[in-house]
């Protein structure tokens, strides 16, 4: 029987990343993915032009209501890109009627990597000290102290355009030149002062189970999920739009109509939560460096071991987080604690 040193569950961004970082550094490392591997020349298709596609754009309407009623929602689940998108039969979770939730997931090596819109910003301490600041939830047990050498390390090997705009609430990360904005860019950005923040926080009827009535196509245990918006999020979306119309009226806009589309909570695509990072093994399942308190050779470091959110995109935290916690383990390992 072949030994490995270390098992990798998933191959998207955190578990690609760990397999990058364990190989690294010299262990012996099993990758376990549940779905197909990906054929460049043939499935990315991007450059294809509309009038060459079968449906012409259009997508297989059709087929899409059939296997993919959930899938279908997501913008980006265009005819270009629906193969990277499950098909929701075989992949079945719960919720009650009224508290829809809209879960959008890929099943391929590279995992949702291959679908994401790289929008990569570095969350700041108005996050890892929000629920601490706001007495909601459990504190964060990191700052941004702790995982800012963390996001360098992490920026040089990916690369990031953007620009230095040294904001206490978005630090700036380790950019490659930046693209040039286009004119209309240019004039919003000088309203961009007065933009505020939003955050979704961890609430305690927020929450998942499995659900021993419905098992996937292979047996695999599937989700029960209860999420909600509540008055915290529709209070932070109305400001958002209160504060996009500002913006466009401090630039010159005239007329300006605050929207606010109403989706059910999952199509931002940031599911966090369920196995969060904590001091206390009573209140979380993780520690500062996403060791399970209970199992020391268990890591997590994908999603679920956020343990608030943030108005920014998560995966360059989920990538930074997975980094420190190999370099964690791998010193765990040379001391023979683990
Ligand atoms: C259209 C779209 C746009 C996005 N845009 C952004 C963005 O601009 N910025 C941003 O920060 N984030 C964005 N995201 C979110 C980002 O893609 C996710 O945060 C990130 O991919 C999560 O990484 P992950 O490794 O946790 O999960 P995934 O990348 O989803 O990888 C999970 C992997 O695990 C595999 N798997 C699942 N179950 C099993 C099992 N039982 N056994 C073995 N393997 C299993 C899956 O096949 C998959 O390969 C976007 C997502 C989508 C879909």
């Amino acid at each position: 029987m072949r030994h490995y040193d270390a098992i990798v569950v998933g191959s998207g961004i955190t578990g690609g990343f760990a397999a990058k970082e364990l190989t690294e550094r010299g262990l012996e490392t099993l990758v376990l993915e549940a779905g197909r591997s990906i054929r460049p020349e043939h499935d990315y298709v991007e450059h294809v032009q509309p009038w060459d596609l079968h449906f012409r754009g259009l997508r297989n309407r059709f087929e899409l209501d059939e296997n993919k009623p959930i899938q279908k929602h997501c913008y980006a689940c265009d005819e270009w890109a629906e193969k990277f998108f499950v098909n929701d039969r075989d992949h079945p979770y719960t919720h009650d009627p009224d508290k829809p939730f809209r879960w959008i997931r890929g099943r391929q090596v590279g995992g949702r990597s291959i679908t994401w819109g790289r929008q990569t910003y570095r969350w700041s301490d108005l996050d890892f000290e929000a629920n601490a600041r706001d007495g909601i939830a459990i504190d964060w047990p990191i700052r941004y102290r702790d995982i800012e050498p963390w996001y360098d390390y992490v920026e040089d090997f990916i690369g990031i355009s953007g620009q230095q705009e040294h904001l206490d609430h978005l630090p700036d990360s380790r950019f490659l030149p930046p693209m040039e904005m286009n004119c209309a860019e240019h004039f919003v950005r000088d309203g961009l002062r007065f933009l505020g923040y939003g955050e979704c926080l961890p609430h305690p009827d927020n929450y998942v189970r499995l659900d021993p009535s419905v098992v996937d196509r292979w047996g695999v245990p599937t989700l029960n999920i209860h999420m909600k918006w509540r008055e915290n999020e529709i209070a932070i979306r109305n400001d958002m739009a209160d504060s996009a119309a500002e913006i466009l009226e401090a630039v010159g806009a005239r007329n300006v109509s605050p929207f606010i589309e109403k989706t059910d909570p999952g199509f931002t695509i940031h599911e966090m939560g369920t196995a969060r990072m904590g001091h206390d093994p009573k209140t979380s399942v993780l520690n500062g460096f996403n060791q399970s308190h209970d199992i020391r050779n268990l890591f997590i470091t994908d999603g679920a071991c956020m343990t608030s959110s943030s108005c920014v995109n998560p995966s360059l935290t989920y990538m930074a987080l997975t980094a420190r916690a190999c370099d964690y383990a791998m010193r765990q390992l040379d001391l023979g604690h683990i």
